[in-house]
């Protein structure tokens, strides 16, 4: 008996979890994972997410935030090598009056700048910074975390 594939929840992270084919992933991990923004505000917009669904860093476990914080470091170093860029926002937000998107689902955001790129706070209210085609993000990236997250890398 074939196992059937996991049913869809509400939540996009879960299911981009749950799911081996979804090509925005870009590095899976025992307790995270590596995905881009559907939505970036700058080329290379990505997110750091814990594989369990919970809303708040205080329920997080060790290993989880010791891999969080890893994959993390590796989001850096692959978006300087790839991108470049002059500085890179790490931010959480927690809970829509924060600005949380997806506010029930833990994620950390990568976001790299450049000086006189839109500003953080222009780029939320929707001014779009013209990002490269998603699927050539994934191409960029994705290699590049495969070698940076090789053991002793
Ligand atoms: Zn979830």
């Amino acid at each position: 008996m074939t196992a059937a594939p996991a049913p869809p929840t509400a939540c996009i992270f879960c299911d981009a979890c749950a799911s081996r084919e979804v090509d925005l992933v870009l590095l899976r991990g025992q307790h995270s994972f590596v995905i881009l923004n559907l939505y970036p505000y700058n080329n290379g917009h990505l997110m750091v997410v814990p594989n369990r669904h919970l809303c708040a860093l205080e329920t997080l476990t060790l290993d989880e935030q010791a891999e969080l914080m890893r994959f993390a470091r590796l989001s850096e170093m692959a978006l300087t090598e790839t991108y470049h860029p002059q500085g890179i926002n790490v931010g959480i937000n927690l809970g829509k009056a924060a600005g949380a998107g997806i506010e029930n689902h833990l994620h950390i955001h990568l976001v790299p700048r450049w000086s006189g790129d839109t500003n953080f706070m222009t780029a939320i209210g929707d001014t779009r910074v013209l990002p490269e085609d998603l699927s050539a993000t994934a191409a960029r990236l994705r290699p590049v975390f495969e070698r940076l997250a090789q053991p002793g890398a």
